[in-house]
């Protein structure tokens, strides 16, 4: 059974003008472990596919499985990061990874001894008194990454996630998110515009066309990744 199972999923955007048919009948199955990027032009539907896995919209037709449930409003099982890392900027660095611990009903110690692990597994063991403003943006998507770990979703949905990072940083980012994903082994569906990032962080890349938007290709690049 697949982790993530998206069906003749169509959606459309109605405004008062006019209706945009964002996706028009995709299908994408992603397996448990499996990392899969998606690539595409800009308004392709990237990331209305993401909303639609996420539990934050609904689809004209055709349904978004998780674990063969429908996806149905947002749960814990899934777990989002944005290009924007929404960071709480009153709280240190230690106490926005905490915080997902603390909804999951973490005993404190278990909350410390979590929040310094993560904190450790992403380069980040010095700073947890930091405050994000304090921090540079490759460390602040670092701090986003631990949160996000902590939340330890059976899905992560990742929204051109380094997308506001310098070439190499992006290329650091990547490359210790990757070895860390690797540890965790969940499903990931991850949005780029940057193929050679897709190709380098991925099992399978898959790319999407625009007007109205749709699945065109898809390949294995499971040997491609270093
Ligand atoms: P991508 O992430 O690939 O850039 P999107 O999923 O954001 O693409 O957008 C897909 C299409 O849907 C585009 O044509 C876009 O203009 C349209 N669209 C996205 N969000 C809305 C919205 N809230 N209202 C109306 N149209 C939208
Ligand atoms: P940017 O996106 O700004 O390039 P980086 O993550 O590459 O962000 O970090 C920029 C600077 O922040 C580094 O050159 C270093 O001085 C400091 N820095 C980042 N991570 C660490 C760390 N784990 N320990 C010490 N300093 C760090």
């Amino acid at each position: 059974q697949a982790k993530l199972q998206i069906q003749d999923l169509v959606v459309q955007y109605n405004t008062k003008e006019h209706s945009t048919v964002a996706l028009n009948n995709v299908n994408l199955s992603i397996k448990e472990g499996e990392f899969v990027s998606v690539v595409g032009p800009s308004g392709c539907g990237k990331s209305t596919l993401l909303k639609v896995a996420s539990g934050l919209l609904k689809p004209a037709a055709g349904e978004a499985l998780l674990d063969g449930k429908r996806i149905d409003g947002v749960t814990g099982e899934v777990g989002m990061v944005f290009q924007n890392d929404a960071l709480l900027p009153w709280k240190t660095v230690f106490d926005n990874v905490r915080l997902p611990l603390e909804i999951k009903g973490f005993s404190r110690s278990e909350q410390t001894n979590e929040v310094r692990r993560l904190l450790g597994m992403v380069g980040l063991a010095d700073f947890e008194h930091y405050y994000p403003k304090q921090l540079s943006g490759g460390m602040r998507k670092r701090v986003a990454l631990a949160r996000t770990f902590a939340y330890d979703p059976e899905l992560y949905l990742m929204d051109e996630p380094f997308g506001p990072l310098d070439a190499q940083t992006r290329v650091k980012i990547g490359e210790e998110f990757l070895k860390i994903w690797e540890q965790v082994g969940k499903s990931v569906l991850f949005i780029t515009h940057d193929i050679e990032e897709a190709i380098a962080l991925s099992d399978r890349v898959v790319v999407m066309t625009s007007r109205p938007g749709k699945i065109k290709a898809e390949f294995d690049v499971t040997l491609e990744r270093p």
